[in-house]
């Protein structure tokens, strides 16, 4: 899967955030380690839920 703040290519190993959308809980949301650290935020795929 992919970052969803930098589309950035995640390894499975790699992923350091990974939690389903709190809004529409379908999406999968997964964050790399850069952007977990810098509190990037994330634009679910699915609903367009804009979260920190
Ligand atoms: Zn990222
Ligand atoms: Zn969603």
């Amino acid at each position: 899967m992919k970052c969803t703040s930098c589309g950035t290519e995640l390894e499975t190993a790699k992923i350091k955030s990974e939690f389903k959308c709190p809004s529409c809980g379908e999406a999968m949301i997964g964050r790399c380690e850069r952007c977990k650290k810098l509190s990037r935020e994330y634009v679910c795929p699915k609903c367009g839920f804009i979260g920190p």
